[in-house]
């Protein structure tokens, strides 16, 4: 049975709280294979993007389920490569190509420089057109954020989600405010650390995972599900996957909250603010290499 709470966006619609991620998950099978495993333990939010490169994939999993398409949330993010204007339409139709699909639950903007605003005129008018039904940005720190919706940017239509890294070492204590204040839901990239040993390791974690006779992972997932974060965990191992889902029968205390709370190191891995993050990301991805 699947028993995922569900999150109401600031546009209505409504979103699994805990999904299954891909990233840096290989195609020739094995992205095919693992959503397909999801979908069979009972996932139905998938996280994918243009530049996993694993689009056609996920949407074949998808299709072979079973599973009812509008039962399924599918997410994708167009890269930066994209942003232009024209591109950007053309990429939105390439992700529905890809997938296999007539909507995209939701598609983010992957990264938050470029020709922004040229990308999200390109959303807004795929949301209007039934395309994409909620719209969204990634890695927007709060200093990105105050710039874009100062020139504007979001003027027309808010982001219904912010997708940033997140885990008990890095809390983003400052942009979740502001989020909040902006009825922005935060979605955690990284929910795990990356499977961070050091993390793993936290004796409060161990403790607390002893306690309710979970493992840590679990414990690291519910806490970040009791902040109000949207999950999607990533594991091409069906007991990780299926571990990974089972947090929603035993809840965390204040002072359990607290304890991971106090954890927090106030910085991640990745600091889309830092100089010349932008020219990193592009020659790291060329979305269009095998065109
Ligand atoms: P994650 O935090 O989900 O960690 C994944 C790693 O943790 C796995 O490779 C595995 O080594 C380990 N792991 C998984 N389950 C475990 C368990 N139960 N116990 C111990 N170790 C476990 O990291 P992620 O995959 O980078 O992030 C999740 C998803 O977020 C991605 O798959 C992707 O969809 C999305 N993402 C988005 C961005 C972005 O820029 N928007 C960046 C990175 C990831």
């Amino acid at each position: 049975m699947n028993k995922t709470p569900i999150f109401q966006l600031n546009d209505g619609n409504r979103i699994p709280a805990l999904g299954f991620g891909v990233f840096q998950v290989p195609t020739e099978g094995a992205t095919y294979n693992a959503v397909l495993k999801a979908i069979d333990l009972g996932y139905r939010h998938i996280d994918t993007a243009v530049a996993y490169f694993n689009e056609e994939e996920v949407g074949r999993a998808v299709k072979d389920s079973g599973v009812a398409r509008e039962e399924i949330w599918i997410t994708s993010k167009m890269w930066l490569q994209d942003y232009a204007y024209e591109d950007a339409k053309q990429a939105i139709e390439t992700s529905l190509s890809k997938l296999g699909v007539d909507y995209l639950d939701l598609y983010l903007l992957h990264q938050p420089y470029g020709k922004l605003s040229e990308a999200w005129k390109a959303m807004v008018e795929a949301k209007a057109a039934g395309k994409i039904r909620s719209i969204g940005v990634s890695n927007m720190t709060s200093t990105l954020w105050t710039k874009w919706q100062q020139q504007g940017l979001f003027d027309e239509m808010r982001p219904s989600v912010n997708q940033v890294e997140f885990n008990p070492y890095f809390q983003q204590k400052e942009l979740r405010k502001l989020m909040a204040e902006n009825q922005v839901i935060l979605e955690a990239w990284g929910p795990l650390g990356q499977g961070n040993v050091e993390l793993f390791n936290e004796s409060a974690l161990q403790r607390i995972a002893n306690k309710y006779n979970k493992n840590v992972g679990q414990v690291i997932l519910r806490f970040e599900h009791q902040e109000g974060i949207i999950v999607f965990p990533k594991s091409v191992h069906k007991e990780r996957m299926q571990s990974n889902q089972d947090i929603f029968d035993f809840e965390l205390t204040s002072d359990e909250m607290d304890s991971i709370r106090s954890l927090d190191r106030g910085q991640g891995r990745h600091n889309p603010d830092a100089a010349g993050v932008e020219e990193m990301l592009l020659s790291a991805f060329d979305v269009h290499k095998q065109d």
